[in-house]
């Protein structure tokens, strides 16, 4: 099976793709994790990605799609993969759709996450996360023990560069402007699963799988 999580930054794409590539057995395919990890490699690609992504905006089509490309060619992939923070332009996703024809693979759903703005802003400006361990913690719904410091293993928590507010907001606006078309997008290739974003973790998950049947 071969799905895409859809939704705007903040709206728990992430935590869900984890959960339902295990469940589902899919490769989790996170176009910012693939990102970060080049940045932290120094590669000429992460080099490229870093400005775009400091100050909220997207990294250009032919960048983005030619690295996804490579990763749901990986072997790992053909038992099926889960797309998180990809496509995120109407472009990449008639890219996606030329690629996977020329293979005989395709889209089989398409997860969109509904959550408002003030929700998702609220969740990602209050967001931390410990540069050692990657343990996440949120100032106001999970908060560490003490305030700044990593619980597991005491050292100070930092904030994704891109969760600063005036960058959230500027992602969101991109999300707006250049991804919501999507959803008309999938929802004319008839495979779009509207899910509302606004439960706990556990709710959210329970209506993707009822909301999309093999996941
Ligand atoms: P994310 O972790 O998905 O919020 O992605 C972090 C940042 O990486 C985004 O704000 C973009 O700058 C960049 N990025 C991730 N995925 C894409 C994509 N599909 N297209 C363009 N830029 C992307």
């Amino acid at each position: 099976m071969n799905v895409v999580l859809l939704g705007p930054p903040g709206a728990g794409k992430g935590t869900q793709a984890v959960r339902l590539s295990k469940t589902a057995g899919l490769l989790h395919l996170s176009s910012g994790d693939i990102l970060r990890a080049e940045r932290r490699a120094e590669t000429e690609l992460g080099r490229k990605a870093q400005e775009y992504m400091d100050s909220g905006a997207l990294v250009p089509d032919d960048l983005i799609l030619s690295m996804m490309v490579q990763h749901i060619g990986r072997e790992e992939a053909k038992n099926g993969f889960l797309l998180d923070g990809f496509p995120r332009t109407v472009a990449q996703a008639q890219g996606l759709d030329v690629r996977l024809a020329k293979e005989n693979r395709k889209l089989d759903a398409v997860v969109c996450i509904e959550i408002d703005d003030a929700t998702v802003s609220k969740r990602l400006t209050g967001r931390w996360s410990c540069p050692n361990c990657a343990r996440v913690f949120h100032e106001e719904f999970s908060p560490p023990k003490a305030a700044g410091v990593c619980d597991a293993c005491g050292q100070p928590l930092s904030r994704r560069n891109d969760d600063e507010p005036a960058v959230v907001a500027e992602r969101l606006r991109h999300y707006h402007e250049l991804t919501k078309p999507l959803v008309a997008y999938y929802r004319d290739e008839g495979i779009l699963r509207p899910v509302s974003g606004r439960g706990s973790v556990d709710e959210v998950f329970e209506a993707i799988r009822k909301a999309c049947p093999g996941l």
